[in-house]
């Protein structure tokens, strides 16, 4: 190769080399964590645009998330400049998007159609859950959500569901009954659900063989990462997608002495049929979203799938000390069914882990922001540190903390932002401006701000949609029709008129060119306009205040928008919006410690990482205990989580934790004692803590030589311990006997403290109340108390700093 060559290839190991240049029909590329995969991938992509062996447009590359593309757009621009412009390097979701734009009126939508989050399908499926009546059988939205979201993964519609679902069972006819209605409902408002962009692409495709052909004339080389994670539709997409096509689509030209990238998708007569190029890579050891339908046979079948695929084994990692990876290496060998691997590392051994067992989760999160403050000082910027947690809620402890500690912290997992309801609303005026046979979006914004329209007068106005075949947003065209009074006639026909003016400024009859109107300046208009600004303004709620500052953000969002995307439209910034995902955010994390979920850590690298929490029932989590396999996923997190370290590395745990509405004992995990006890410095160990408390501790200290480690049995088939983690143990219910209490600093034991339902009780914290019942045994005993001025809380009667008065 040229000298250009040999820059993109300097560096990588020989596998790595070979995975880059590998030139055929299929590729997987097997790999624990850290070991190049994902920067494999991103040169492969750079030397096939260097060497002109494809053009930008000819690539498909799929990642995880839109952060993780934009990356990668990012690489690859860095390697090879402007040649890489016209890449589709994206989610499988915003490639669907943009696949669906192109084609929806194929099949009965149009190209301004709405995506529904997953909390705008379970507010219509609220709706019609109601309407059916399904509640009557048991059904919640949440639960024939997550049904029909699993049904979707498997690219089975209501029909098809139907056909091999048991009929005579009424449940199940109520089911189908639902989804039916849930996919005429969304097709009526021009919309898609999540699963529904990548299996109605994989409809499209199988229904339109001549629209599919085009596309598998166009990309020729297709990149998926993290393909381990990849369910039954996405898989089914990456098929339509590689099977041989004949005739190729002619070479791109040049144009105002500019490249046009972008060929013409008719095929040139006579070529012979060939498949696209298939480079896959993952980590059956990081699959962590079978709960999604994610299923991990998609890799381990890859060679039967694709026959004559090339497999290449990546073994060294190049992220982390060697200290880190034993450890991750030593957890997940506990992990039965599945290839042993000889992950290493030549950085070093590095520094021990960091153990910490504290009192209360607020211990923990202070031990946290003690040790960021610490490696600060050390040299580490925060940008190079997070903090993980199992489950969304551990957050609020960490965050808590954090504050008082002036710990600057992003919570990575940017749906919160549009979970508010100022937003939901702000989002709802242009989806009805830029989607108006959207009926929930019209609905939602009908009363907000007060308008005095009631649920009668939304009724009303269905009705006349339903009998005149309108869609609920032109009823609003015809208040005088409605029956209602003038009053109500002149609030419909205001709204109508401003949708009506920001659709004129937004939405120009043209369609294709760019509006004059900025979607910023359209959602101020609409928000000023429809007097939503107004009424915020006029409250002395200082949460409207508060709303107040969101919607300006938001309107920054949106403004960003418009200077990254020149040509985008309210219809793109709509989508980009429904398509940020847990892992995204609009705004980056520089100088700002990171917190997520293990699940959002995927893929990602930190110098300094804290996993918290890591007690039984959180990793692993309660829930998966009762799911096959679900001990082992819940492993496979855990190595997710500790596989993102570089330098340092801390696993705290708390000793009782308020969860669940109530507190309870936690135990460790029993992840931790799979890790070699030389690997880890307790600077406070649950023994230091039992000890503390003048307990002699059986096995929980795990300084002690073969403490935690010894008489561990493999797993069984489940995953779960031979042994029942109480024998060997001691339960920390016990060792709480004698803890100093952190409020008070005395040592506190109710043990014996007799409470019954009737007396009155003062709490250091929450003053006096009045106990309404006493449930559980022993050490567990709580108490449901009312109190007088700090509402109704449960305690745990042992530890609880209360006296009986
Ligand atoms: P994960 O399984 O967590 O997704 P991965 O296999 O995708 O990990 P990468 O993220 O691509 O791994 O690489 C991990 C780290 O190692 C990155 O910082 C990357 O830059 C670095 N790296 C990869 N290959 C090499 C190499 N040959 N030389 C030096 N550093 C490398
Ligand atoms: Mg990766």
């Amino acid at each position: 190769g040229s000298s250009a060559d040999d820059e993109l290839l300097a560096g990588l190991n020989p596998q790595q080399r070979e995975a880059v240049t590998y030139r055929g029909d299929a590729l997987l590329i097997v790999a624990g964590a850290g070991s190049g995969k994902t920067s494999v991938l991103t040169r492969r992509i750079a030397l096939l645009l260097h060497r002109r062996e494809a053009w930008p447009s000819q690539i498909l590359a799929i990642t995880f998330t839109n952060k993780a593309a934009g990356e990668m757009r990012e690489r690859v621009a860095e390697l090879v400049g402007d040649a890489s412009r016209g890449m589709w390097i994206s989610t499988f979701h915003s490639a669907c998007v943009r696949i669906l734009r192109r084609e929806a009126e194929q099949f009965g939508f149009t190209r301004n159609f709405t995506i529904y989050d997953s909390g705008d399908s379970r507010a219509l499926l609220k709706r019609l859950v109601k309407d059916h009546e399904a509640d009557a059988y048991g059904f919640t939205p949440s639960a024939v959500q997550s049904r029909i979201s699993k049904l979707k993964n498997e690219l089975l519609d209501a029909e098809g569901y139907a056909r091999q679902a048991n009929m005579s069972d009424p449940a199940e006819r109520k089911f189908v009954e639902v989804f039916t209605d849930y996919q005429r409902s969304l097709q009526k408002a021009n919309a898609f659900d999540f699963d529904d962009l990548i299996g109605q692409t994989v409809f499209l495709f199988r229904a339109f063989p001549q629209v599919a052909d085009s596309y598998r004339r166009r990309f020729r080389h297709i990149l998926v990462d993290e393909y381990q994670d990849t369910n039954h539709a996405q898989y089914s997409l990456i098929r339509e997608l590689t099977k041989p096509v004949a005739g190729k689509a002619p070479e791109p030209y040049a144009a105002d002495g500019m490249m046009i990238f972008e060929p013409d998708p008719t095929p040139a007569p006579g070529e012979d049929a060939t498949a696209a190029s298939l480079t896959v890579v993952g980590d059956s050891d990081q699959s962590i979203y079978a709960f999604r339908g994610a299923d991990i046979r998609n890799i381990t079948e890859f060679e039967r799938d694709f026959p004559g695929a090339k497999v290449v084994l990546l073994e060294q990692n190049y992220r982390s000390t060697q200290n880190i990876l034993s450890a991750a290496n030593a957890v997940i060998g506990n992990n039965f069914d599945r290839k042993a691997k000889n992950l290493w590392s030549d950085r070093g051994p590095g520094d021990k882990i960091v153990g910490f067992t504290g009192y209360s989760q607020h211990d923990e999160a202070q031990f946290v922001a003690d040790e960021i403050e610490e490696l600060r000082r050390a040299g580490y910027p925060y940008s190079e540190m997070a903090v993980f947690y199992r489950t969304n809620s551990q957050s609020r402890a960490l965050e808590e903390i954090l504050i008082r500690s002036a710990v600057p912290y992003k919570i990575m997992g940017g749906t919160k932002f549009y979970e508010r309801a100022e937003i939901k609303d702000a989002l709802a005026y242009l989806v009805a401006v830029a989607n108006p046979a959207d009926d929930m979006a019209v609905r939602r914004i009908l009363n907000r701000p007060r308008r005095g329209i009631g649920a009668v007068t939304e009724t009303a106005i269905g009705a006349f949609a339903e009998k005149q075949g309108i869609s609920f947003r032109d009823a609003l065209r015809h208040a005088d029709g409605l029956g209602v009074g003038p009053k109500l006639q002149a609030a419909i026909s205001r709204l109508d008129a401003v949708l009506a003016e920001a659709a004129d400024l937004l939405t120009p009859a043209s369609g294709e060119v760019p509006p004059a109107t900025s979607v910023a300046e359209g959602l101020k208009i609409l928000l000023e306009k429809s007097g939503y600004f107004e009424a915020l303004r006029a409250s002395r709620d200082p949460q409207d205040e508060a709303r107040l500052e969101n919607l300006d953000e938001f309107v920054a969002v949106a403004r960003d928008f418009a200077r990254n995307n020149p040509d985008g439209t309210i219809v793109d910034f709509l989508a980009e919006v429904a398509l940020v995902s847990d892992a995204d955010d609009l705004d980056d994390a520089s100088g700002v410690v990171s917190l997520m979920t293990m699940h959002t850590a995927k893929g990602l690298e930190y110098d300094a990482v804290f996993v918290t929490g890591v007690e039984e029932d959180l990793i692993p989590h309660r829930i998966s205990a009762g799911e096959p396999g679900g001990p082992q996923e819940e492993r496979r997190l855990f190595y997710v989580g500790i596989t993102r370290a570089r330098k340092r590395l801390h696993l705290s745990l708390a000793m009782t934790r308020a969860q669940f509405g109530e507190v309870s004992v936690a135990m460790p995990s029993r992840f931790l004692q799979e890790i070699p006890a030389e690997l880890i410095d307790w600077r406070q160990s649950p023994g230091d803590v039992n000890s503390r408390g003048g307990m002699r501790s059986r096995a929980l200290n795990a300084r002690r030589p073969g403490g935690w480690g010894s008489g561990s049995t493999k797993d069984d088939h489940f995953g779960v311990r031979a042994l029942p983690q109480r024998d060997r143990l001691t339960p920390l219910s016990t060792a709480m006997d004698r803890f100093p209490n952190k409020v008070t600093g005395k040592v506190r034991d109710n043990g014996d403290l007799e409470l019954a339902a009737g007396d009155r009780i003062r709490h250091d914290d929450f003053g006096e109340g009045r106990v309404e019942a006493v449930t559980g045994e022993g050490a567990k005993r709580i108490a449901h108390v009312q109190f007088d001025t700090a509402g109704r809380k449960k305690l745990l009667i042992k530890i609880a700093p209360i006296v009986k008065l």
